[in-house]
């Protein structure tokens, strides 16, 4: 493809032209036309104002970028796992225009000041939009709640059975609360007292589903792959969430189930949404394209809580996404350096980068299923609806932001460590190939990616508090 750059990275007028565009009609062949990093209007006549940036994309499909609302940027807190810029390096890459990031950075994202400060160090880094949750601690107030919804939050997570640090100020996991400096988890009874002022604030929820009690009476070392399905039964799962639906009932409180990993949960979840509650459903790629199977070829890189699990939950999860029952595909994206993904499984840490396969991984398995236009439904309509970004992001329609990716349907990738760009650069998903590449990737109307490539200075933005 040929691109008429004239100053990378610029917000002018800029047409994309005879693209197969993913539009709300579904998709078509039109021009893509952006002012001032908004979508202005969808053109099959093809016109061109005078000194428009004009990128030739036939051929290639027009997407818009993907919202990926569960990622770690570790930032601040752990720059030797990630930080802002190459969290968002990663993102731009892969097609992620916009990532909501986790509030178990350090210190834990608990009060507005922190969120506000957090705000200010990603806007200095971020080379996509951004938004960040609020951290629900056991100790959380009222006001702490308020204080984190003015400042911006997207909404609030609670992480059910990880432990606090009173003293280094950081989410920990550890099911020993003897220790004097731990802040007992946040439990059910944190979840009751909050949920009415949530609901009241009208942000989501978000959980962390693993029942406590179950992990607790099963724990023990982990000295195979047995053991970390063994000690992480499904049922916690389950469990955790008619627990979590149950409280949000009584309130009408918005419940989002961060990535869900078994079939159990998964029933667990729908049997919650028939009887009428406001629950949304999150899954990964790992969940839907790995199973237990694949630990012999991944070992800890495919550590991670909750666990994959077996085939027959893998299945369960993809007939669910075919079907609608979940609306969005995040990726948990949690690197570590290598030291710690060498040590032995039980003492590995949990968690792997994935934010830069997002869409590839999404746009091969929807065309496994016979339709590649559900790719954008996954990882751009449904999370915009999540976050309430839905009149701005995730669809090409005039009036949006110009969050486009041009991806290249004739050219795969294959996820070699080579081509990564976040700090750890060995996933769940490497090895794996995609039938599709990134050519292209545009944050309101700036590009941002140009043939694999970083372009211009960190544009991104906070949403929704800089608009
Ligand atoms: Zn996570």
């Amino acid at each position: 493809m040929t691109s008429n750059l004239t100053e990378a990275g610029a917000a002018g007028d800029l047409v994309i032209t005879g693209g197969t565009v993913y539009t709300p009609d579904g998709p078509r062949i039109v021009d893509v036309h952006v002012l001032d990093g908004v979508i202005t209007s969808l053109e099959e006549k093809r016109r061109s104002p005078v000194g428009a940036n004009v990128v030739d994309a036939r051929g290639m499909y027009v997407l818009p970028g993907a919202i990926d609302v569960h990622v770690h940027s570790r930032d601040p807190g752990f720059p030797e796992k990630e930080d802002f810029g190459t969290l968002t390096s990663a993102a731009a890459a892969g097609g992620v225009t916009t990532v909501i990031d986790m509030p178990n950075t350090v210190p834990g994202v608990d009060a507005g000041g922190v969120l506000e400060a957090k705000a200010a160090l990603a806007r200095s880094k971020a080379r996509v939009d951004f938004g960040l949750w609020g951290l629900v601690r056991s100790s959380t107030t009222v006001e702490q709640l308020e204080g984190l919804a003015q400042a911006g939050a997207i909404g609030f997570k609670a992480y059910l059975g990880y432990a606090f640090s009173l003293s280094r100020k950081q989410v920990l996991y550890t099911p020993d609360t003897e220790d004097p400096d731990l802040e007992a988890p946040p439990d059910y009874g944190t979840l009751l007292r909050l949920a009415p002022v949530v609901a009241g604030l009208g942000l989501p929820l978000v959980i962390h589903a693993e029942d406590p009690g179950i992990l607790a009476a099963f724990r023990r070392p982990l000295e195979s792959y047995a053991d970390v399905l063994a000690s992480r039964p499904a049922e916690a799962e389950a469990v955790a969430i008619s627990a979590g639906a149950a409280i949000a009932d009584s309130f009408g409180t918005r419940l989002h189930i961060a990535h869900l990993s078994s079939a159990l949960g998964l029933m667990a979840a729908e049997a919650a949404i028939r009887d009428g509650s406001r629950v949304s459903l999150e899954t990964c790629p790992q969940y839907l394209l790995l199973t237990d199977q694949d630990f012999n070829r991944l070992g800890t890189r495919m550590k991670m809580f909750p666990p994959v699990r077996t085939a027959a939950d893998r299945d369960a999860l993809v007939d669910a996404l075919a079907r609608g029952a979940i609306k969005v595909v995040a990726t948990d994206h949690a690197p570590h350096t290598d030291e710690e993904k060498g040590r032995p499984l039980d003492q590995a840490p949990a968690g792997s980068p994935g934010v830069q396969t997002l869409y590839l991984s999404c746009l091969e398995l929807a065309k496994r299923l016979g339709d590649v236009w559900k790719a954008p439904r996954w990882v751009s309509e449904g999370p915009a609806a999540l976050i309430g970004l839905h009149e701005s992001k995730g669809q090409i329609s005039p009036g949006f932001d110009a969050d486009l990716v041009i991806v290249d349907p004739r050219r795969g990738t294959t996820f070699r460590p080579a081509i990564m760009r976040s700090r750890q650069r060995h996933g769940a998903l490497e090895g794996m190939r995609s039938s599709f590449s990134i050519a292209e990737v545009y944050v309101r109307g700036r590009l941002v990616t140009h043939a694999g490539r970083k372009v211009g200075r960190p544009v991104g933005r906070m949403v929704p508090a800089d608009r």
